[in-house]
This record gives structure tokens, sequence and C-alpha cells, in this order.
């Protein structure tokens, strides 16, 4: 019977230092897995920081447990050093384009099995040195850094708690996003291709920033999302990538809610794309391992902004709505992977109610 690699099974043998290219012959690959072994291989890919210091320590992994020399020389080695310089240069983006104000603002970056260094609080992120970046474990308890951590950190570590692929969390407070969160309105969708490919944006219900409550509000909604609007406060978005790209949902959310205001300010319909333009869309975002709960609908549900202005609903010809039966047809090879986990369920059943007797 044929092994299933998920990417849950790439990520254990990385963290044991496993070369993840030599699988068995005969495994069969999910395509998230495989789309996670083209990130890593494929040339000129954003191969993550994040992800290459959890290989380079593999040998050695620096966990929460460690002896504190070993946890200081790893928060003081040259690997994190560079994630520490990220960290202020992704803080200084956000200072310079004023989506935070004051101290506000957040990041997180994963660096180990249950580690992350993050920002501190109380300091603009614009103006952040190396010196000043915070390791923690994943209930927020405060490894190594000589500042305090972010009192927001709680809300990162949940989303990589229940999300295993985010390696980088991002928060911060732009204007037109904020905006649109504070109305508490979902931005609509089928008029900017940047935005259907890379966000996929979910409202959470506000709660006292820094809380657990919010912090599980927000992660209740990473499965499917990788930008979250917090109402009444601001935005935090989760990369599998590295932390550029976690910044970059908030560039590509931010101009779409201003591009979305001026649209619908020019005394005139807007008008977006077909639900068939999006379905080409949503298939190079399912090949880059984005998710979007918009997977595997039908083309009528594709378009339906009715919550972001009663009663815009696309339309669909009887023509596109016969085409849309062949988008949920699983084809042959996820036919295949279920078979060959329903298989390997009952060899397990088997095998349990066999040590019975
Ligand atoms: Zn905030």
């Amino acid at each position: 019977m044929k092994q299933v690699i998920s990417v849950r099974d790439l990520e254990e043998m990385l963290r044991n230092g496993k070369d993840v290219r030599v699988l068995p012959p005969d495994a069969l690959v999910t395509p998230s897995a495989r789309d996670f072994l083209r990130e890593l291989e494929g040339p000129g890919s954003h191969r993550t920081a994040a992800l290459e210091v959890r290989a380079s320590v593999a040998s050695k992994p620096v966990t929460s447990k460690s002896a504190k020399g070993e946890i200081e020389a790893y928060f003081n080695s040259p690997a994190v050093h560079e994630l520490k310089l990220q960290l202020c240069e992704i803080g200084r983006r956000l200072w310079q384009r004023e989506y935070v104000d004051g101290n506000g603002g957040n990041i997180a970056i994963r660096v180990g099995e249950d580690i992350a260094l993050c920002t501190p609080t109380l300091v603009s992120k614009g103006f952040m040195k190396p010196v000043d970046m915070c390791l923690v474990d994943l209930e927020g308890n405060q490894l190594a850094g000589a500042k305090k951590r972010t009192s927001e950190i709680l809300m990162h570590l949940q989303i990589m708690k229940r999300q295993p692929r985010a390696v980088a969390t991002v928060h911060c407070h732009p204007p037109y996003s904020t905006g649109f969160a504070v109305a508490g309105v979902q931005p609509p969708t089928c008029m900017i291709p940047e935005y259907e490919v890379f966000s996929s944006v979910a409202i959470a219900p506000y709660r006292t920033p820094g809380t657990p409550e919010m912090g599980k509000l927000v992660a209740d909604l990473v499965d499917k999302h990788n930008t979250i609007l917090m109402a009444n406060h601001g935005v935090v978005a989760w990369s599998h990538n590295n932390v550029e790209d976690a910044y970059f949902k908030m560039e590509i959310l931010e101009a779409y809610c201003r591009t979305v205001l001026v649209a619908t300010q020019l005394g005139k319909p807007v008008n977006t794309m077909t639900p068939a333009q999006l379905q080409d869309l949503l298939k190079i975002k399912q090949s880059l391992g984005i998710p979007d709960p918009r997977f595997g609908l039908k083309e009528c549900e594709l378009c339906d902004n009715d919550e972001w202005r009663p009663s815009v609903t696309c339309a669909v010809s009887n023509a596109e709505g016969s085409q849309a039966q062949a988008v949920v047809n699983p084809d042959a090879e996820a036919e295949a992977l279920v078979q060959a986990i329903t298989d390997q369920i009952m060899l397990a059943q088997e095998s349990r109610s066999g040590n019975h007797e």
C-alpha cells in the first residue's frame, strides 16, 4: 500500500534533519505537500529564512526547553540576527507607509518548534534595532531579549499554533483596511486580480487587544484565510513563506481597500470580473499554496458581493452554470489519495482489533 505524505510529514522530516527530496518512490504526495516541496526547491523561489534556520539547527533544534545558554547562543547567532534585521526592515516599511501609529503594530517570525522572534512593546516600528528584539515560547513567555515583548504576541502565537504553515505574522493599523474593519464591511470581491490571488480576508469580532480571547477569535479563521480584519482595531496577516510576504498581504489589502473606496465614489456602478475569470485566478492561488474558502465552489457562488451591497450578486448564464459542474468533479488523483487514506485507516483498524484478540 502506498504511503501518503502530507505537509506535516515534510515539516517533521525537516525538523529531524532529513532530506525531504528523498521520498519513497511510490509515495502519494498530497497537493499541498507538493506545493511545499516546490516552494523549497523551485528556482528563484522565496525559500524562507525561518525554514532555513529551522533546517540548519535540525541536528540539535533549540526549543523553549533547551538550556538557557543554548537559547542565548541561538538568539545571538548570525542566522537569528539576519531575522532581527528583517523585523527592523519590515517595521520601517510599516511606519513609512503609515500602517502603524505611535507604538502600534507588531511582527513575529517562527524560529523553531515552539519558539518565535518578535518585536518589543512601546517602540515605534519605524525605529527598531536588532538589539530590541525578543524571543518567546508559544505561550508568550519571554526567553531572551532585553526589552519586553509586544503585548499582542498571544495573537501571533495562537495563529502559529493553529496554522502550522504560518512562519511569520504581521499586525498593523492601515487606515483604509482598518476603516473596513471599523465599519464591519468585508471588502467586496472580483475587482482586482492581485487581491484575489494573494489575499483571503475574513473579519474577526472585537475583543480587547492582547487578550487570549482576541487571539482565539483570529486563530479560528486562519485555516482558510491569510489576512484577518480585526473589528474596530486593525489587520493581521500570516505567511507560509517569510515575513516580507506577510507584510505584502498588508500592502495588497490596503491598496485594494483604497481603490474600492475610490471606485465607488466615481458615480458609476463598478465593473467586476466574471466568475469564470475569477476561477482562473483561484487556480493560480491554489497552485501557490494560498488558502481560500472558495476553492471548489460553483462558479455562480464565486463573485457574490451581496453582503457588501445588497443585491450585488453575480449573474451566470445557463451555459456557464453547466460548466460549473466540471469544477466540482474530483480528479483521478484526488480519488487515488482518498483511496490510499481509506486503506491506511482500514489497515490501522484491522491491526488494532488484532491486538485486542
Ligand atoms: Zn493593534
